[in-house]
């Protein structure tokens, strides 16, 4: 590491808050797939900063996008209507098919505001203002409050308490443990389709066709977070769209803006006419031109260059490959996940292995101790895949 880079990290932690035990590493561009730091190293990047980059970096057609928005007009507030958000919301309802969208700037947002919108409805259905919701052991939702609360992880919980109250934990695909969370006063059960901080656990089918009857049966509404696992990350525009089964409210961020902070929640007709109205929830940025004009850009890119069924050829290539891997070493568990949402599970702690696999040039990022995710750019072809496993090889050749 030059000198240079070094200072510029001495810097960071003398200014910034330590909320993170960051990498060694000043990042500077990017490229497709490949990042650059400030010393010129090349990188190949597995991570996409955390499910983001889907359209991989420094894609001229979005970038020229967002200059054009920014020469026009940056932000108007929502007292007024913008041409990019009303285009972002068509779209999305498109590809959704939910029929309100709610943009918000980030994940967690759209999470509170799914929230909020679930308790309103079932205010409005009663009058009390006792009602549970129901959120999944080893989810991860966000950090600001509400989104902590349905955080099924004591360890982000514990030191910021009192969480928002009547929040009930069950267990991820244990429909019997979702029934005894239940009662009459449940107004929404919320989960994560693919779960992605806590280790890399899809839905199962039955689990969540048995959710969504027991929903229908009680008039209660169906969250599913598709801020990670959505976006065609998983092979269609949203994971849920492969079960058979839709929810009530959907949140999405990460990808939805490729980099441009952004996220939305979106809801049916049915939750939307009797839930949120004027006055009840607003954002001063959420749904502004230039954060649209990202939206609506990355959306005519997926459908132009065909992204969703790029991921379904090649991601059963990282599949295989990956499987190559859990066959050769035996302290590596297993692999789990879909498309481009990938764990390699290890029976040791993955720290060192990512750490290493940097300093020759691959990014990767974990899952949790003993997991290695891989959520790469949509856009990586077999080729960096095949790169991607040998560096990895090499550096778990070495254990
Ligand atoms: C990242 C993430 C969030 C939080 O999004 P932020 O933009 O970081 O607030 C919520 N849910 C899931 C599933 C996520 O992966």
């Amino acid at each position: 590491m030059s000198a240079e880079m070094k200072e510029y990290i001495c810097e960071a932690e003398k200014a910034l808050l330590h909320t993170y035990n960051r990498y060694q590493i000043v990042l500077e561009k990017g490229e497709d797939v490949h990042l650059y730091d400030m010393d010129g190293k090349k990188y190949l990047d597995f991570v996409s900063g955390i499910a983001v980059f889907a359209l991989g970096y420094h894609n001229t057609e979005y970038n020229d996008a967002l200059k054009a928005q920014i020469d026009k007009i940056i932000h108007t507030s929502n007292y007024f209507y913008n041409k990019p958000a009303i285009e972002a919301a068509k779209k999305l309802k498109k590809i959704s098919q939910m029929d309100r969208v709610f943009f918000t700037n980030s994940g967690t947002e759209a999470i509170e505001g799914a929230l909020k919108a679930a308790r309103k409805y079932a205010y409005l259905k009663d009058g009390t203002r006792d009602h549970e919701i129901i959120a999944m052991n080893h989810s991860f939702h966000g950090r600001t409050f509400g989104a902590l609360s349905v955080t099924g992880n004591p360890k982000y919980r514990e030191a910021f308490e009192p969480m928002i109250g009547n929040i009930k934990f069950a267990d991820f695909n244990n429909f019997e443990s979702v029934l005894e969370a239940a009662n009459t006063k449940t107004c929404a059960i919320i989960m994560e389709t693919v779960q992605g901080e806590g280790g890399i656990y899809k839905v199962d089918e039955e689990f969540l066709k048995k959710v969504r009857k027991l929903c229908d049966e009680k008039d209660i509404l169906l969250i599913l977070d598709e801020i990670q696992c959505g976006m065609g990350r998983t092979g269609s525009y949203f994971a849920w769209q492969k079960y058979g089964v839709k929810p009530d409210i959907m949140t999405s961020a990460k990808a939805l803006g490729c980099g441009v902070p952004v996220g939305a929640f979106l809801m049916t007709e049915k939750v939307a006419a009797n839930s949120l109205c004027a006055g009840d929830h607003g954002t001063t940025y959420g749904g502004n031109p230039l954060a649209c004009t990202a939206i609506c850009k990355v959306l005519d890119l997926f459908d132009k260059n065909n992204i969703i069924d790029h991921v379904n050829n090649v991601s059963p290539y990282l599949e295989k490959r990956l499987e190559e891997l859990v066959s050769k070493y035996d302290f590596i568990k297993m692999r789990r996940g879909i498309g481009f949402m990938q764990g390699l599970v290890f029976d040791i702690p993955v720290g060192e292995i990512i750490t290493n696999a940097m300093d020759n040039g691959l990014i990767l990022i974990n899952a949790g101790t003993n997991v290695i995710r891989f959520v790469p750019p949509l856009i990586i072809e077999k080729e960096h895949v095949d790169q991607m496993i040998s560096i990895l090889d090499d550096c778990l050749s070495k254990i």
